[in-house]
């Protein structure tokens, strides 16, 4: 059974959130565009692979997904974890497409799209790295003598890999009988109690939050501010009489347009805003209606009126999984070849 279910990764949703704000004309728009291109595929992927564990008896079994774990002074992500009472299983999942060869020796996974190579570390290194750290975490629980397999699983249908490979590489389809040959190998080694095991994974997970305008090389007084249009997201929209009005397609919307700019403001800058901010973030100029937008929010204000801030206090995870919507529209769209008009900012 499924004990800790896929997350749409934080990063994922800031990247989006700021290429929904970058003037097409700015120097990281297309290294911001091809990140979020990276983070969307590998959650696809990662989403795909359920599919495929469906053929797993899991019965006995407990699936972790999405494990982020402390080791030493950073930390180590792990797409799956299947847990057994003898042994554990880590999965890494690929979503890349076309020919595929390895190098093992060299460290190197080259991928071929038509006439184009791109080279890419061996995905056989990240694998072992993470098994010894799992192995580092099993010793500390008392637990060192749990075998742990990996396997680095394709699951795009368009993948084609070269036969020359490890063992460990394979194709989605081949997991279940990886895994059943896994449950034959370590059928006698001795019990494991998964129920702990798997609270203490949980508990220590981690999920990764890094500052994707930093990352990236922007400045929070590049992004466009305003309020973006759920229907066609333009930006931004007027405030008319309570309402928002796009001024392309003329939709109207309520609290939910500007709601959104907070969880967005809180993805890409900081989970905490005055008044000062919001009004620039909304491009509105009263006081009072951003100290009533505010409020109405539900945000837990803090400090005194004159330097109030307001904490945007949401899992930000699932409240902000509207971008990914936004995302598919922009592609579907092709909004990413129009121009769209810069407006300055008020303060
Ligand atoms: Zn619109």
């Amino acid at each position: 059974m499924i004990l800790k279910q896929h997350e749409v990764p934080y990063n994922l949703l800031s990247t989006i959130a700021i290429l929904l704000r970058l003037p097409e004309s700015h120097s990281k728009f297309q290294n911001c565009k091809q990140e979020v291109a990276n983070y969307y595929s590998g959650y696809k992927g990662e989403l795909a692979l359920d599919y495929y564990l469906t053929f797993v008896d899991q019965l006995s079994v407990h699936i972790l997904h999405d494990v982020r774990l402390p080791f030493i002074n950073s930390h180590y992500q792990i797409d799956t974890l299947i847990l057994t009472p003898n042994f554990i299983v880590n999965i890494e999942v690929k979503n890349l497409t076309g020919f595929i060869r390895f190098n093992h020796e060299m460290g190197r996974m080259y991928q071929y799209i038509g006439q184009k190579e791109r080279s890419y570390q061996d995905p056989l290194l990240q694998a072992n790295s993470q098994a010894h750290q799992l192995k580092a975490f099993l010793y500390n629980e008392g637990l060192s003598h749990i075998p742990i397999e990996s396997l680095i699983i394709f699951v795009n249908q368009k993948a084609s890999l070269s036969e020359e490979r490890d063992k460990r590489i394979i194709y989605g389809f081949q997991l279940k009988q990886r895994f059943d040959e896994f449950s034959k190998k370590y059928q006698n080694s001795s019990l494991l109690k998964i129920n702990s095991l798997t609270q203490k994974l949980i508990q220590q997970n981690q999920p990764l939050q890094i500052n994707m305008l930093k990352h990236l090389g922007i400045r929070e007084d590049e992004l466009i501010y305003g309020v973006i249009c759920p229907h066609c997201l333009h930006i931004p929209m007027l405030r008319v009489y309570g309402r928002w009005i796009c001024q392309s397609c003329l939709n109207t919307f309520r609290a939910e347009a500007h709601v959104r700019s907070f969880y967005e403001y809180a993805l890409i800058i900081s989970n905490i805003i005055n008044n000062k901010n919001a009004r620039k973030l909304l491009n509105v100029d009263s006081i009072h209606v951003i100290q009533k937008l505010l409020k109405k929010a539900g945000f837990t204000p803090r400090g005194e009126t004159s330097n109030r801030t307001y904490l945007i206090d949401v899992n930000l995870q699932n409240k902000a999984q509207y971008l990914l919507n936004y995302y598919l529209k922009m592609s579907k769209q092709n909004r990413f070849g129009e121009k769209r008009v810069f407006f300055s900012e008020t303060n």
